[in-house]
């Protein structure tokens, strides 16, 4: 069995919606996961914001623009009446649902309800396509099995079990629709796997059902070498090991949810990222094997704030090096990456929700400096230390920026560099410009 995942852009009108159901309608077993269509989560969170705001005028708005909006939508996609009626009727259910909040009280939980509507309403939209189109299928529930536990991971036993258990009781039927992104957490509330989830959901249920494949389709033809947004003439890349493709959605790459890949790695199974604009474009494969060419793209990574923590010999250095360390743990502030010398340390972080608190406990044993609106750069391939030449060879194409930090080593896979944001773009383009016109890398 295969999972196919859709992302907003690939149902975003009745004509993409269409598409979708004749690129799933061939004989492969599968479960296909959606996204809500284009923008709807984007509105659906203004929404939220409107109702815990108590802005009721403007949530009157603009759930009624959206009700009209999705009944438009039905009632141009599907022709059978009696089909169209049960679509409508679902509709207007799951706006019931928006316009009790306009009552009530709105707490974080409710804010989760709202914006799992959108991926409800395209997971019903298609499946009524789909029946009207005679294709056989059948509509899961993601709350009956996507779960995460009270640390907020992914529940993967539950996951496994129950998908499972609905997949058999289905027995026959090669073609399930499911929702991405929503799930229930560990008190059986409505949650949600964060923004862009719908991936991770896909890669969780290939790993759950041990999958052959994980399609990601999107509105671009794979992984490019660069962020096509910002730098001219990238390309997509044809093949990443697991490890590259996990850096550069860590790193900022767009196209994939940075968590996606690690359950898809865990069980061995390979990821494909095509395009549903595009659909004969062999776009990307992620996947075990690693290949030899060095370096094979760039990401970047915006909103970072760099630190620089210089002892001030209060403490003796291994305690320095644990007492900073222990501080970040202690406020659950990731470091997105490091660098040290002798007991001087430097880190950037994109979560900056405790870094007042972190600042203040470590300003009595070292001089602390902050920088924000900066941005990691990444240049991804495979870069085993006995290799020559890459590091050189991507310094010089940087040679013109000024670097806030530098790192390499503790992976094959990555050399990265803080930069400030307004030097982004010059150093992307520059590594581009330089990195890729030799044809050796790429
Ligand atoms: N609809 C959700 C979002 O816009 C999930 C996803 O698209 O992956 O973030
Ligand atoms: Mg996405």
């Amino acid at each position: 069995m295969k999972v196919y995942k859709f992302g907003g852009t690939s149902v975003g009108t009745v004509e993409r919606m269409k598409h979708v159901a004749e690129l799933i309608s061939e004989s492969t077993p599968k479960i296909v996961v959606l996204s809500a269509t284009a923008g709807t989560t984007n509105h659906l969170e203004e929404i939220a914001a409107n109702l815990f705001n108590r802005d009721i005028e403007q949530a009157h708005e603009k759930i009624t623009r959206m009700e009209f909006q999705f009944i438009d939508f039905a009632n141009e996609l599907l022709t059978d009446e009696s089909t169209k009626r049960e679509a409508i009727d679902y509709i207007l259910d799951r706006f019931q649902r928006l316009w009790q909040f306009i009552n009530d009280e709105f707490t974080s939980i409710e804010e989760k309800e709202v914006l799992a509507q959108g991926e409800l309403i395209s997971t019903a939209l298609l499946h009524f396509y789909l029946r009207e189109r005679k294709i056989a299928n059948i509509l899961l529930s993601a709350f009956d099995f996507m779960r995460i536990g009270p640390d907020g991971e992914p529940d993967m036993e539950y996951i496994e079990k129950h998908l499972s258990e609905l997949i058999k009781k289905y027995k026959g039927i090669p073609l399930f629709i499911t929702q991405g992104f929503i799930c229930k957490n560990a008190y059986n509330e409505t949650d949600n796997l964060k923004r862009g989830g719908s991936d991770y959901t896909a890669s969780l249920i290939g790993a759950a059902i041990n999958a052959e494949e994980i399609q990601i389709w999107t509105d671009i033809d794979g992984m490019h070498n660069n962020d096509p947004r910002i730098v001219k003439n990238t390309t997509p890349i044809k093949k990443l090991s697991f490890e590259e493709a996990e850096r550069l959605a860590y790193f900022g790459a767009k196209i994939l949810h940075p968590f996606c890949i690690a359950p898809a790695r865990q069980k061995d199974i390979p990821v494909r990222l095509l395009s549903s604009i595009e659909p004969q474009a062999e776009g990307t494969l992620i996947s075990k094997s690693q290949d030899d060419r060095i370096i094979k793209a760039i990401a970047a990574k915006d909103s970072i704030f760099y630190l620089k923590f210089e002892s001030n010999h209060a403490l003796r250095p291994y305690l320095f090096t644990s007492k900073v360390f222990d501080t970040f743990a202690r406020y659950q502030t990731s470091l997105c990456l490091l660098t040290s010398s002798s007991t001087d340390i430097s880190i950037a972080t994109d979560n900056n929700e405790a870094l007042p608190r972190i600042i203040r406990e470590l300003s009595k044993y070292a001089n602390v400096t902050v920088e924000d609106h900066m941005s990691i750069i990444s240049v991804v391939g495979n870069m085993k230390w006995q290799y020559t030449g890459f590091e050189a060879k991507i310094m010089e194409a940087l040679k013109d920026i000024p670097l806030r930090m530098i790192s390499y080593g503790s992976t094959n896979n990555d050399v990265s560099v803080v930069v400030k944001t307004s030097d982004k773009k010059k150093a992307l383009q520059a590594l581009s410009n330089s990195l890729f016109e030799d044809k050796m890398l790429v």
